[in-house]
């Protein structure tokens, strides 16, 4: 088994693909015309924690898994035809949170750590007032006469999806338990309430992700004390609620306009682990329902894409898990080309902030990219003489629990393995460079260069505004 691995990687490193006369790469390339239309339809999808060496590793790790040399391989959003870098700082820090960085994409303005949908003069842990509040992109399609949604596999008030509807100095205030008693009293309202109570004008059309927890109050088993959100929700007119994956698959987008999809407590697990979870659906399983229920809008829709688990499981310094994602986020595009149009469709594939991820060990191609440091089957040891990793970290827990043995192969091979890091911390944080940025369809050719994440907003509003 190992053996032919090896032969059919050596077959394919012998091949110089990159050096064939006629390259459909430059074919390609020579053969792009930029689409000057408007878009009909948005998607945007975040690789939560995506920076360009969870692309790599990522795109290594899933040409691997399909029995191909990982460094030739490319995922299907990579071959969207135009990229950029964003730079993804806060207002006020080198180094952004998940709230931030979406919110600079969906509103344009950047604000400072924590905050969702208001500008930079709000305060932490004070209600926003209406003057900081910005309108999303999502909110303006609404407005447009059109549908909106979002996907995630965290839990649906998470800082991601919240960049689609939720308006807060606090992105911890996700059920009405999590506010504190004076935010309570001052009138701040929590995200699951602002998701489900926002006015009809603006109220997400699609929403699925996990989170029921916060839907519901603790007299069902939920921890909410008020009210629950999911009975408010299915009393609007052709409105779902659904719980498991049956019930997703179940929903017949003509008949239903309002769905949500709540399909954990709190966030959905790893597919890693989903074997024993058959009721949970994929981000690729609630993307394509997503677009048909969205579609139905003779207008048109925009639709936020998270793929939340690339970061959870960096923080946790569990590469397997996290660029376990990389692959379902890829896989999420896939039906989403495959659903729509790139004349009238923008695509657009970005990350809200990197995460301190390296590969540093230059293994030969064959080896697998979780593995050990080897040449051709021979570990290649650090100056201890002990085995090292080609995949580490910069932050995180794993140093907490000091590898003072020597590595093997077998043990860094598990799933559950966590990479080594440098600085012990209890949860990695996130780095400060800058993320790619993929797209295709309208408008897509602006997205080019070194840009401001905030850029990505005037390029949806440029997009959808254009008859
Ligand atoms: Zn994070």
């Amino acid at each position: 088994m190992m053996k032919a691995a090896l032969c059919l990687a050596t077959a394919l490193i012998t091949t110089p693909v990159w050096a064939q006369p006629a390259s459909p790469a430059l074919d390609a390339a020579l053969a792009r015309t930029p689409n000057t239309g408007g878009a009909k339809n948005i998607i945007l999808f975040i690789g939560d924690g995506m920076g360009i060496n969870s692309v790599t590793a990522g795109r290594i790790m899933a040409g691997q898994a399909r029995g191909q040399d990982g460094a030739s391989y490319r995922l299907t959003f990579e071959t969207l035809p135009y990229s950029a870098f964003s730079k993804t700082y806060s207002a006020d820090k080198f180094v952004t949170d998940s709230a931030n960085g979406i919110s600079a994409i969906t509103t344009g303005v950047k604000t400072i750590n924590g905050a969702i949908g208001v500008d930079a003069t709000v305060a932490s842990k004070a209600c926003a007032p209406i003057a900081s509040r910005i309108p999303t992109i999502a909110e303006q399609a609404k407005r447009m006469g059109k549908a909106a949604g979002v996907v995630t596999t965290s839990g649906v008030t998470d800082a991601t999806p919240a960049g689609a509807y939720g308006h807060t100095s606090t992105r911890g205030w996700r059920s009405d338990s999590e506010l504190p008693a004076d935010a309570a009293k001052a009138g701040c309202i929590d995200l699951a309430r602002q998701l489900v109570e926002a006015p009809d004008a603006i109220r997400m059309n699609v929403v699925l992700g996990g989170d029921l927890a916060r839907f519901q109050t603790t007299a069902t088993g939920g921890r909410r004390i008020d009210k629950d959100l999911t009975r408010i929700w299915a009393a609007q007119s052709k409105a779902q609620v659904v719980t498991s994956k049956t019930a997703l698959t179940a929903v017949d987008p003509k008949t239903t306009s309002k769905l949500l999809g709540l399909f954990a407590e709190g966030d959905l697990p790893s597919v890693v682990d989903h074997k024993n979870q058959t009721e949970v659906p994929s981000l690729a399983d609630m993307t394509s329902k997503a677009i048909e229920v969205l579609s139905q809008d003779p207008d048109g829709f925009f639709l936020l894409v998270e793929s939340a688990a690339i970061d959870k499981w960096h923080h946790q310094n569990n590469a397997y898990r996290a660029l376990t994602d990389v692959d379902e986020l890829d896989k999420a595009v896939q039906v989403a080309l495959a659903k729509t149009n790139a004349k009238d469709t923008l695509i657009i594939v970005t990350a809200d902030h990197s995460h301190g991820l390296t590969q540093s060990a230059g293994s030969t191609r064959e080896e697998p990219i979780m593995g050990l440091a080897r040449n051709r089957g021979v570990n290649e040891p650090d100056k201890n003489g002990k085995g090292r990793t080609v995949l580490s970290y910069a932050s995180g827990p794993s140093a907490l629990e000091p590898h003072d043995h020597d590595l093997t192969q077998d043990e860094v091979l598990r799933p559950d393995f966590k990479q080594p890091t440098l600085v012990p911390l209890s949860s990695a944080q996130h780095t400060g460079e800058d993320v790619p940025v993929y797209a295709s369809g309208p408008q897509a050719y602006l997205i080019s260069g070194t840009v401001e994440s905030t850029f990505l907003y005037e390029v949806m509003n440029y997009a959808i505004s254009l008859k």
